[in-house]
């Protein structure tokens, strides 16, 4: 791997073209591979040889895209999957079966609280939500002997908290499990995990990386320096009969976790990637480090300006804010490639003044951002929980849930930052 920036490896990793090749990464839409020997073919089946065989395992234009996403993320392998929501499936289903249990962080992406709680239960395997701020002990103590791996998210969506991702690799080391980080919000351009401890780091696609909108999609990577031959993961160190006796951790060494998840859960569940998405992915990634310094500068000013707005505005929630409880830990997780702090992402939340109607108001009377169920976009697209994806629960439960009847998600694109705050101001004269 090169020792190039980020943001020259956005564009320059993963595919590329030999002499008179096409220039953009070609997209192979194949289902299959053709083979000139049964031999040949049967060595693939058994993992003695590399190559693609079916796309549901591998495709090439979809290696490619990995490989970029892998270099980003300085790991030793990456797998691209249908849906950020398979990403996650995979990466704890990888190390986990019935009777089994893990630790995650309460602050995260809604669907996957849906799927870690009511999924994985289901198959036995339970999860055990922690406050990230509650004393180290205390979370320490709902580790036992069946506690398979600690996850979080660098910035949750949509608390926007700050993960401190060193604290946490340490005391999943200390118990001989690895820590599961998913960037999302923060992409490999503001914060590589692997650098502050991480072991597997899983995106959605869907946001940033792709950063269009145009597909939905995920990814896990594998940092190569957790051991999975330490007595705690059986499956890495038995020979496994679906391959003819392969030992994981012997046959493959540092990158047992990633292509055990590729031969047998990818293999049998099927949650594999588009081809054409992963060569959608690939383009938006071109642009990811210039589209992530606009977010945040844009993301920034906006925050300053709802942070000025006393009248209309009960509270803003954007880390990059030096007002905000958690600026201290992003200074130290969140930084561009020149070790720059430029903000969080584009993502704030705030709380307008006058509850579920004012908000409701709001929404209504922007023009330029969009009402949308998507985040991370390069167009700025706006949320209010309470009225759509929260709309179910009362006031009540609206605020145990940490989300009051008010409060508005705000996606910041990367258009004209004034044009922006100009829209909120109109949209605000009407709340
Ligand atoms: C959207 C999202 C997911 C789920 O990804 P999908 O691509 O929608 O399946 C997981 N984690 C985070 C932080 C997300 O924002």
């Amino acid at each position: 791997m090169s020792n190039y920036k980020i943001s020259t490896k956005c564009v320059q990793e993963g595919y590329k073209p030999g002499n008179g090749e096409p220039r953009v990464l070609p997209l192979y839409q194949s289902t299959t591979f053709k083979y000139d020997s049964s031999e040949h073919l049967g060595d693939l089946f058994d993992l003695k040889a590399g190559g693609h065989m079916y796309t549901r395992i591998s495709n090439p234009t979809t290696e490619y895209v990995e490989e970029k996403i892998n270099a980003l993320e300085g790991g030793v392998g990456a797998m691209m999957t249908s849906s950020g929501q398979a990403a996650v499936f995979i990466s704890v289903m990888n190390l986990c079966k019935a009777g089994d249990n893990f630790l995650s962080s309460i602050s995260i992406y809604g669907g996957t609280i849906n799927l870690m709680t009511a999924e994985f239960a289901r198959m036995g395997v339970e999860v055990r939500y922690f406050n990230q701020n509650a004393p180290i002990e205390e979370i320490e103590a709902l580790i036992d002997e069946n506690t398979k791996l600690v996850y979080g998210e660098t910035i949750a969506n949509p608390a926007l908290d700050v993960f401190d991702i060193e604290k946490f690799a340490d005391l999943a080391h200390k118990h001989n499990i690895p820590l599961c980080i998913d960037n999302t919000f923060a992409t490999p351009y503001l914060c590589r995990p692997f650098e502050f401890g991480a072991d597997i780091v899983v995106h959605s696609t869907t946001k940033y990386m792709d950063g269009h909108a145009s597909q939905v999609g995920g990814v896990i990577v594998d940092s190569g320096k957790f051991n999975y031959a330490n007595g705690k993961f059986p499956e890495f160190t038995v020979p496994n009969e679906s391959y003819h006796g392969v030992v994981f951790a012997e046959q493959f060494g540092d990158a047992a976790f990633i292509v055990k998840a590729r031969t047998l859960l990818m293999r049998d569940f099927g949650m594999s990637p588009a081809p054409f998405n992963a060569y959608l992915v690939n383009t938006g990634l071109e642009t990811l480090a210039l589209r992530m310094e606009r977010h945040c500068s844009n993301a920034m000013k906006v925050a300053s300006y709802l942070e000025s707005r006393t009248d209309k505005i009960a509270r803003v929630s954007y880390p990059g804010l030096a007002s905000d409880p958690r600026n201290d830990l992003a200074k130290k997780y969140i930084r561009n490639e020149n070790g720059e702090f430029i903000g969080t992402s584009g993502v704030v939340s705030f709380e307008i003044k006058g509850g579920r109607e004012a908000a409701v108001r709001f929404m209504d009377s922007l023009k330029l951002a969009a009402l949308v169920v998507h985040v991370a976009d390069s167009r700025t697209s706006v949320l209010h929980p309470a009225s759509t994806t929260h709309r179910q629960l009362s006031d009540e439960q609206l605020v145990r849930a940490g989300i009051s009847s008010g409060l508005i998600r705000f996606s910041v694109g990367i258009e004209n930052a004034d044009d922006i705050i100009a829209d909120i101001e109109q949209a605000l004269q009407n709340a």
